[in-house]
C-alpha cells in the first residue's frame, strides 16, 4: 500500500487518538440507527469503522450508511480504543471516498456462511479470492517457491528458462496440445525434459526451471489440470540415481519445513498445520510397492501402473509406518519414457517417483546419456530418433551421466495443506471444461 495508507494489521495502541487512512473492501454495514458500523477488509484483516450519527457530519453518516458491500472505500479517521471491537480499536471517520463502488447483487458472497458451488467460485474467482482462507493458499505457495529457489541456489543450481513452444513432446503423444506455428505443427511443452538434458552437455551442470507445463488431460480428476507449474531440475556428473534423490529430498524437506516456519499466519487463516515428514524418506522398489498393495487385495500385476487407487493404498500403508513422503524406485523400463536409463539384466529402470500421502508429486531418474543406447531406446519405443535429432545431437558430442526430476508444484502444495482438489492451489485453473476466467 502507498505510504499514506495503513494496513489493518499495522494499526496499534500507538495510533490511539491519531488520524489514519485505510483503504479496503466494505465487508459489512450494520446500521443501528444512532450508529453505523462499517467493517473494512484489506489483505491482512478487518477494521471496524464506527460512525456515530451525532458526532460526524450528516453527509458522511449518510454516505457511510449507504455503502454497498464489497465497494472499495478510502477512509480517514481517528483511532479510538474500543473494548467491543475485536482488534481493540475502531476508527471514527472524518472523511470517506468511495474509490470504487460495487454493484449489487454480488455474484457470490465473501463472508456468508452459505456454501457456494465450486463452479460458481471459479467463475467469479476474483471474488472468491477475497476470502482470506482462499487467498492464504497463494501466500503459502509463494513462500514454498521461495524455499525451492533458496535451496537450489545454495546447492549450485542455475535457474534456466526453456521454450514452451516446441516441435516434439517427451511424455507421450496423448496429452500434447497442438498449435499452429506459422503454418507448421507445434506443441505446447509438456515438460522441459529434452532442453534441460541438452543443457547437461554444456557445462551448466546443475539447472532448474519453475514454469508452466501443458498437458491435454482428458479426464476430470482432483490432481490433474491442463496447465500446471512444473519444478524441473537436472544435474550432471552423477554417480548413481541416489545423488538425485538426495538433492530432491533435501529440497522438499527444506520447503516443507520452511513453510511450516514462515507461513504460520497464512496457515492459521487456512485453519491448518503442516506436518513435518519423517526423514530419511524410505525407498521402496516398484516390485515391493506392488507386493504391498497386492497384500491389501488389489488386483495389480507386474508391469501395471499403480494408478490412483494403488498409490492411495500405498499411502495408507506408509502413513501407518509413520511416513508421509517416500520414494518408489525402479519402475519397469517398459513403463518409462525413452530418456530413462535401463537397469541392465533386469526388466527395470533407474527411475523414481516421489509420493506424498498417497499421491505422486514428482517423477525422475537417471537418464540414458550413452548415444547408442539412447538411439536403441527410441527404436524400442517405436519413435524415430531422426525426429529428435536436435536432442540426440547433444549426446553425440560429449554428454556426462546425469539425472533429474519434474515435480508438480501444485501437487506439493495440495498435499502439504491437505487440500481436496489441486484447483484450490491454482488462481485460474485450466481443465477440460474451463478456459475462462
Ligand atoms: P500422473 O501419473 O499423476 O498423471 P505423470 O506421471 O503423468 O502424473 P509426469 O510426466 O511424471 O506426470 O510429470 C511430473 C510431475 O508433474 C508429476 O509427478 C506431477 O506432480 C506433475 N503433473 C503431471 N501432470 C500433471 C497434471 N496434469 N496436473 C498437475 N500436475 C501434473
Ligand atoms: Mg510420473
Amino acid at each position: 500500500m502507498s505510504s499514506a495508507i495503513r494496513y489493518s494489521k499495522s494499526i496499534g495502541t500507538e495510533d490511539f487518538e491519531r488520524e489514519v487512512t485505510i483503504e479496503g473492501w466494505v465487508q459489512d454495514v450494520r446500521a443501528l440507527g444512532g450508529i453505523t458500523f462499517v467493517i473494512v477488509r484489506d489483505r491482512y484483516g478487518v477494521v471496524q469503522v464506527a460512525v456515530p450519527k451525532k458526532k460526524v457530519p450528516p453527509e458522511l453518516f449518510a454516505a457511510m450508511t449507504s455503502l454497498s458491500r464489497e465497494s472499495v472505500a478510502r477512509i480517514t479517521g481517528v483511532v479510538k480504543k474500543s473494548d467491543q471491537a475485536k482488534a481493540g480499536f475502531e476508527i471514527v471517520p472524518t472523511s470517506m471516498d468511495v474509490t470504487s463502488p460495487a454493484q449489487s447483487p454480488l455474484p457470490m458472497g465473501v463472508v456468508d456462511k452459505v456454501s457456494v458451488e465450486p463452479e460458481t467460485r471459479f467463475d467469479h474467482r476474483f471474488m472468491d479470492l477475497r476470502k482470506p482462507e482462499v487467498r492464504a493458499v497463494f501466500e503459502i505457495k509463494s513462500i514454498a517457491l521461495k524455499m525451492i529457489d533458496e535451496y537450489l541456489l545454495k546447492n549450485g543450481f542455475v535457474e534456466v528458462f526453456t521454450p514452451k513452444i516446441v516441435a516434439s513432446g517427451a511424455e507421450g503423444g496423448a496429452t500434447l496440445f497442438n498449435i499452429d506455428y506459422f503454418g507448421r505443427k507445434a506443441y505446447l511443452a509438456q515438460s522441459p525434459q529434452l532442453y534441460k538434458q541438452m543443457l547437461m552437455s554444456t557445462g551448466l551442470d546443475r539447472v532448474f526451471e519453475i514454469g508452466p507445463a501443458f498437458r491435454a488431460e482428458p479426464s476430470d480428476t482432483i490432481r490433474h489440470v491442463s496447465e500446471f507449474i512444473s519444478f524441473d531440475a537436472e544435474m550432471a556428473h552423477i554417480s548413481s540415481m541416489r545423488d538425485v534423490l538426495d538433492v530432491l529430498e533435501g529440497c522438499v524437506q527444506y520447503t516443507i519445513e520452511g513453510v511450516a516456519r514462515e507461513a504460520v499466519e497464512h496457515l492459521t487463516k487456512l485453519g491448518t498445520r503442516v506436518r513435518i515428514p519423517r526423514t530419511p524418506y524410505p525407498v521402496i522398489t516398484y516390485s515391493e510397492a506392488l507386493e504391498k498393495v497386492q497384500a491389501q487385495g488389489m488386483a495389480l500385476r507386474m508391469g501395471d501402473d499403480l494408478g490412483t487407487e494403488g498409490e492411495k493404498a500405498l499411502g495408507q500403508i506408509m502413513s501407518a509406518e509413520g511416513f508421509d513422503v517416500y520414494w518408489i524406485v525402479e519402475y519397469p523400463e517398459e513403463a518409462k519414457p525413452f530418456y530413462i536409463m535401463e537397469k541392465d539384466g533386469t526388466p527395470f529402470s533407474y527411475s523414481f517417483d516421489l509420493d506424498y500421502c498417497g499421491q505422486e508429486i514428482a517423477s525422475g531418474g537417471q537418464r540414458e546419456h550413452r548415444f547408442d543406447r539412447l538411439v536403441q531406446r527410441f527404436e524400442k519405443k517405436g519413435l524415430d530418433p531422426e525426429a529428435f535429432r536436435f536432442y540426440t545431437n547433444a549426446f553425440a558430442f560429449g554428454m556426462p551421466p546425469h539425472g533429474g526430476w519434474g515435480l508438480g508444484v501444485e501437487r506439493l502444495v495440495q498435499k502439504m495443506l491437505g487440500l481436496p482438489n489441486i484447483r484450490e492451489t491454482i488462481l485460474f485453473p485450466r481443465d477440460r471444461t474451463r478456459l475462462t476466467p
